[in-house]
């Protein structure tokens, strides 16, 4: 996750049969569905793989480097 290209976007899917995903940091659910405790936007790789929640990406940005 050094120097990833982290993008800020609402949550979306890579697979249609896929609902969520999980922050890499602390495991906080992203996801399109209006759940309690669920982020609905995060910080997203270019290939929709891994996901960052805002208060994760503001925590590490330094350290992993990410622009
Ligand atoms: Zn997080």
């Amino acid at each position: 996750m050094v120097g990833a290209k982290l993008k800020h976007m609402p949550w979306c899917s890579k697979k249609p049969s896929w609902d969520h995903d999980h922050c890499e940091f602390c495991s906080v659910k992203i996801t399109s569905l209006n759940i309690p405790d669920a982020l609905q936007e995060g910080y997203a790789t270019p290939d929709l793989y891994h996901w960052v929640c805002p208060q994760c990406f503001e925590d590490f940005r330094e350290e992993f480097q990410w622009l």
